[in-house]
């Protein structure tokens, strides 16, 4: 019997979950050859996957930021999803409308798709209408189009007071503000233009799972003088008078505004009650929802590990074993670990590496390696390998 696969969202979670089922699923079907892996040994074209998204192709997070500062062209970080060649994935371009998580069918623009297994990969949808003034009076830089936009309000910036804040929690990659404040002084000072740079963010330290990363972020913003103001979020803007209100009620008055949005589920999500407090819940071992057969992975779910790309990661790997081992009628014994390895850019070149992990009811923790000048290399080997795995082909990052 043929087990039916449907993937929702190829975001992180959903290339790597597609990638290891469909990577089976072409190894087993007819005419496969053997090289292909001894993992299929003994089954049949027993696995068929499906993967619906609605956009024309992904990007990395961080290469939002590569373009955001001038290191990248947008064209060189949209890795186009009909470029995908992985034989064993059906990829379908097309918004989902519904989910219905009991019947494990799904309705898109492309016409109905029924599942024995639905992934629910889904990310994060951002939503900068929900802070006041911030479309009007600022730049928000999570969004692909909104961080393209952010590169030509730097390009065309003549320097002066930049704020960098968060809005509202829960938010992705929360290294990432850091990274901007940091990279915004490398960006200006590199030219010469006026810099006097704060960064607002809801954490009490910048990577709170680290000390030894938040000691170093928090030395390099003293040696850059960057204002750092923890535990509030800017909750609006007054575009008219260049100010941003705080969740105190301080104002900061700024001359260039980069925010990170409110952040929820995607409301077909929303919709089709799989969401509890705003995100769905899953067993923190399994990924599996409350719902038998469906399950969740990366920024979609509340598991408890921070809203990234290497947590998406790794947790569709877990799937992804459990999927096979049902196919293969083997118990499914891979559990996940809350393990990610997170880059961490400090500018001219020097890249740290964070390895975290968390685990459910115990405090999570990180080392800290570098920064140095080898660890950028070290991360775009991270992107090249991703794109190299999930679409097959080879990515080369323009020199910084
Ligand atoms: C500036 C920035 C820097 C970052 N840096 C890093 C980093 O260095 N390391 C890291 O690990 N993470 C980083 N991240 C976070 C990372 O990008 C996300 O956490 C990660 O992409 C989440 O993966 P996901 O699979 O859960 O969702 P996503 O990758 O967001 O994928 C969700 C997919 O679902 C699709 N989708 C949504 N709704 C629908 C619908 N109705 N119909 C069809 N398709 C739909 C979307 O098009 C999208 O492709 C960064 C993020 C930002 C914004």
């Amino acid at each position: 019997m043929t087990t039916r696969v449907v993937v929702l969202g190829a975001g992180f979670g959903g290339l790597e979950l597609a990638t290891i089922v469909g990577g089976h699923a072409a190894a087993s079907s007819p005419g496969a050859s053997s090289a292909a892996g001894s993992s299929a040994a003994g089954s049949s074209a027993d696995v068929q996957v499906t993967l619906i998204d609605q956009a024309e192709g992904f990007v990395f997070g961080f290469s939002k930021l590569d373009v955001m500062f001038g290191r990248a062209a947008p064209d060189q970080v949209l890795h186009r999803y009909a470029d995908l060649v992985n034989p064993g994935v059906r990829f379908v371009n097309a918004r989902i409308t519904a989910i219905d998580p009991a019947t494990k069918r799904v309705e898109t623009t492309a016409g109905p798709f029924d599942a024995d297994i639905l992934v629910v990969a889904l990310g994060a949808d951002l939503d900068p209408a929900a802070t006041p003034g911030l479309l009007e009076g600022g730049n928000e830089f999570y969004t692909v189009a909104g961080a393209f936009a952010a590169a030509d309000a730097l390009a065309a910036f003549e320097g002066g007071r930049v704020v960098v804040a968060v809005t509202s929690t829960p938010f992705k990659c929360p290294p990432a503000p850091s990274e901007t404040a940091l990279l915004a002084h490398e960006f200006l000072t590199s030219r010469g233009l006026p810099c006097d740079i704060t960064l607002v963010m809801p954490l009490g330290k910048p990577i709170p799972p680290s000390p030894d990363a938040s000691s170093a972020v928090l030395k390099a913003f003293a040696e850059r003088g960057i204002n750092w103001i923890p535990e509030r979020l800017v909750r609006s803007l007054d575009p008219a008078r260049k100010v941003a209100v705080l969740s105190d009620g301080a104002e900061l008055p700024y001359d260039l505004f980069l925010g990170v949005p409110a952040h929820r589920v995607p409301s077909v999500v929303a919709e089709s009650g799989l969401a509890v407090d705003g995100w769905i819940p899953v067993d923190p071992l399994t990924l599996e929802t409350s719902f038998p057969g469906v399950y969740a992975v990366g920024d979609v779910t509340s598991v408890g590990t921070p809203k990234a790309g290497v947590f998406a990661e790794g947790q569709a790997a877990v799937v992804a074993a459990r999927i096979l081992a049902a196919v293969r009628d083997e118990p499914g014994a891979t559990e996940y670990d809350g393990r990610g390895v997170c880059y961490l850019e400090f500018g001219h070149d020097e890249v740290a590496k964070v390895d975290v992990k968390f685990v459910s009811g115990r405090p999570p923790v990180g080392a800290l390696i570098g920064p140095s000048p080898a660890l950028a290399a070290d991360k775009q080997a991270f992107g090249r390998d991703r794109i190299q795995r999930w679409f097959g082909r080879s990515w080369s990052l323009p020199e910084s």
